[in-house]
């Protein structure tokens, strides 16, 4: 594509946004399956190792498939965003999971004695980091409902040590959303870093740059992807300099680096986001409605219904309110069983983010064994299912809900 021409719909920055002619005109970006680059001579070795000239030099440190997905990420991440004037820039760190992602922000931004604020419904992987992994590292986590801004404030004032707002909206497994805005406003005020995990949302649906967040965490293996064929994660963020030095050389230190398969399965697959989320979210609004009305249904949880909790907030800062919902049944644990054995479209599994229909039922899965009091905080219930609303058509969606609620 010729770089001097403006594109100016979301779809098309998703489809050709950091992708660069191949050498030997392969339409699409190659997999670049190389551990290491040569050079032309010894010079040239030189150069690249001393940062003079750019390069790649071994696929640890970065690789041309990992640079097209880092670089389409960013400009969806930044698309349409303005700072003073000009085009937000931002940049990409492609990693081998979210977790790698998340693990790299937390070592590249905070030291031994500092403090992250953040509220109790994460991710189960990062919540395990942030209370088992950095605290023998002299990272410590304060954990306080952020929905409540003067809770958070009031946080921050008595704590010197906070030096991150780290945030999930929505957040799994809850969906609980926290403004994003209010909280980036915040942390400026005291000086704070913040950052993003954007996975459930994706930058088709919310752009935490735009509210001033200073870094955005993915687990790309959701939603990006779309297909549930690759592991990954990235890290992004507007401070170029920053990015390039502490997070490059951490990151490749660290080893939790891409590969050039999975890299070339989340290119192709981000491609279709716009098209894919548009559809997930029109089925969920719709699956939530049908749920709502099913007399086997106690409660739906969905952030596009207005008597959730957090529909404002939601409509605030996405698109559309997202593909995850859940729903209590009248039935309890036995109905969750039931129900779960009955399906005969939609998939038993965990995970979200992919083209067909996913549910789970917590309570005789993920869950099994987790304590009821802390079941019970994250809303928990015997009969709850978690749904990853799919891109099928509605009506078989639908179709095999209600068969399966007999
Ligand atoms: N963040 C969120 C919101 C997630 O849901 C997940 C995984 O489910 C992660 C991070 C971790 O991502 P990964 O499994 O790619 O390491």
């Amino acid at each position: 594509m010729d770089k001097s021409f403006p594109l100016s719909g979301w779809g098309s920055v998703a489809v050709h946004a950091g992708h660069e002619q191949d050498p030997m005109y392969a339409h699409l970006v190659p997999i670049y399956a190389s551990s290491t680059f040569v050079y032309d001579d010894a010079e040239q070795g030189m150069r690249r190792f001393s940062g003079k000239e750019e390069g790649y030099i071994y696929s640890r440190w970065g690789n041309p498939t990992f640079t097209e997905a880092e670089n389409k990420i960013a400009a969806l991440e930044s698309f349409g965003i303005d700072k003073n004037g000009s085009p937000l820039q931002v940049k990409g760190q492609l990693h081998a999971s979210g977790m790698a992602a998340i693990t790299t922000l937390m070592l590249s931004t905070l030291k031994p004695g500092d403090k992250i604020l953040t509220h109790f419904s994460l991710y189960g992987g990062t919540e395990e980091l942030i209370t088992k992994v950095l605290p023998p590292l002299g990272i410590t986590a304060i954990i306080v409902d952020l929905r409540d801004l003067n809770k958070a404030e009031e946080a921050i004032k008595k704590d010197a040590a906070i030096r991150l707002i780290y945030i999930e909206t929505p957040a799994n497994p809850t969906i609980q959303c926290v403004d994003i805005e209010a909280l980036s406003n915040l942390a400026k005020q005291y000086k704070l870093i913040t950052a993003c995990d954007n996975t459930f949302a994706t930058p088709y649906l919310q752009q935490p740059f735009r509210y001033g967040i200073d870094f955005v965490i993915h687990s790309t293996t959701k939603f990006l992807n779309g297909h549930g064929t690759a592991i990954g994660g990235i890290m992004l963020g507007s401070d170029i300099e920053f990015m390039k030095t502490k997070v490059y050389t951490l990151a490749k230190t660290l080893g939790g680096s891409a590969n050039p398969f999975d890299a070339f399965l989340l290119i192709n697959g981000m491609k279709t986001l716009e098209l894919r989320m548009e559809c997930h979210c029109h089925n969920a609004m719709e699956t939530a409605h049908f749920l709502e009305k099913h007399p086997a249904v106690a409660k739906v949880n969905y952030t596009g219904l207005a008597d959730h909790p957090d529909h404002y907030i939601a409509m605030k800062q996405m698109r559309h309110p997202g593909a995850m919902l859940s729903f209590e049944l009248k039935r309890g644990f036995q109905g969750g069983v039931d129900f779960m054995n009955k399906l005969k479209m939609c998939v038993r599994t965990v995970s979200l983010g992919t083209c067909d229909t996913l549910l789970s039922h917590p309570a005789s899965m993920t869950h099994y064994s987790v304590p009821k009091e802390k079941k019970e905080k994250y809303g928990i219930s015997d009969g709850l299912i978690r749904m990853n609303v799919g891109i099928e058509n509605l009506q078989d969606i639908v179709a095999d809900l209600d068969q399966a609620l007999m």
